[in-house]
Parts: structure tokens; C-alpha cells; sequence
């Protein structure tokens, strides 16, 4: 199906980790389509003995900042490590979209996520088996690899397709050279760039 030109995918700042010394930034992405604001992770809005442990995270939550938290129809989530789901309970009520794969993993698996950010209170999810096309040109791809139930989004452009692709890459060489079944196949797509949770910039394909 042709996707109406008039996506936009917005890039948000909510965290900054700081591993071994190096700042990794958090992203999240607003995707602006006709039919809906979709909103693609939640990033973190607090502190966490084990997030702060590992990360010493310096954050900057959806609802300290100036976005309109209301305006977002629909919730997707990449994968449910806690750094993906922390914002989730602000969106209570909506439809948040993950794998039915990865939410049975962090319901279950220890020391996978940060439980109950994921089930936090009046956080509603939608379970998803493999692929759905979610709005008309928008749809949600299973990318594992970096977790099992890992999926991205894929937006039709009428061009090469634009990926936003949470954790499917956590730096730009893994897509360069990859490995996992979720780096091949957003590959795969021929994609014209592929937004990262951890990356500032979007990733491009190096033209020959
Ligand atoms: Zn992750």
C-alpha cells in the first residue's frame, strides 16, 4: 500500500546513560501519520536502584518536557528493556503494541527488564504475532537479535523504505556488518536511513 507522503518521524531526547565513561544517549521517535501520533518507545521518568547501578542515567522525561503526552493515539514498543518502557504508565489507557514474544519474555525472564514498569498500573497492551501493518504505510516488522521478541517500524515512503529501529542496532556498525536475523532483514529492506534509540543520527546506507 503507498503511504501518504506526509509521515514525519521526529526524534526526542529523554536519557542519557553513561557506560564505562561514554554518554549513550535515549531516544525516543514521534511518528506524525494522517491517521494517528504514534509514539515509538517511552524512555525512563525515574530512577531505579538497578538502572541507576549500571548506567548512572541522566534523564529527561515525555512529562517534563513540553510534549503533548494527550495527543498520542498509539504506543509502540521496540522491546521492553527498561530503558524502552520506563514512560510506558504514562500512557495508561492507550494501545501499546509489543510482540506477544517479548512481553512473555519480560513477564517471565529474570533480570530481563524492570517488571513493573512494564505492568505498570492501567498499562495496556496489544500483543502482536509476527507482522501488522498498523496504519496504511506503517507497519510493525519482528526483528530479533538484540532481543528475541524485538520488533522496528518500518514507514513506506513510496521510496526506499525509513526504519525506526529502537535497540535492532545499539551502534552504527552493527548495521554496517550485520548479524542478528533483525539486522539482516532491516537491511534487507534497502531502507534509506533507520532511526536508533542510542545513535544521534539516523543510520544510512554507505553508497557504493
Ligand atoms: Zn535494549
Amino acid at each position: 500500500m503507498n503511504a501518504p507522503a506526509s509521515i514525519t518521524i521526529s526524534p526526542i531526547l529523554v536519557a542519557d546513560l553513561f557506560v564505562e565513561g561514554e554518554r549513550m544517549p535515549v531516544y525516543v521517535h514521534v511518528i506524525d501519520h494522517p491517521n494517528g501520533r504514534i509514539l515509538v518507545d517511552t524512555g525512563m521518568t525515574e530512577l531505579h536502584p538497578a538502572v541507576v547501578a549500571a548506567f548512572s542515567p541522566r534523564l529527561y522525561p515525555l512529562s517534563k518536557q513540553d510534549f503533548d503526552l494527550a495527543g498520542i493515539d498509539i504506543v509502540v514498543n521496540t522491546h521492553l528493556h527498561a530503558d524502552h518502557c520506563g514512560g510506558n504508565h504514562l500512557f495508561a489507557g492507550k494501545p501499546i503494541y509489543v510482540q506477544r514474544r517479548e512481553l512473555d519474555n519480560a513477564r517471565n525472564e529474570d533480570d530481563y527488564t524492570i517488571r513493573e514498569w512494564v505492568d505498570a498500573p492501567g498499562v495496556e497492551y496489544v500483543p502482536v504475532d509476527g507482522e501488522l501493518e498498523l496504519l496504511p504505510g506503517l507497519r510493525l516488522v519482528p526483528a530479533p537479535g538484540h532481543t528475541a521478541g524485538m520488533q522496528v517500524v518500518v514507514v513506506e515512503t513510496g521510496g526506499h523504505p525509513v526504519v525506526v529501529g529502537g535497540d535492532v542496532a545499539v551502534w552504527f556498525g552493527e548495521l554496517d556488518e550485520p548479524q542478528t536475523e533483525g539486522q539482516l532483514r532491516v537491511r534487507a529492506l534497502d531502507p534509506e536511513l533507520v532511526w536508533l534509540a542510542h545513535e544521534h543520527e539516523p543510520w544510512r546506507p554507505r553508497t557504493a
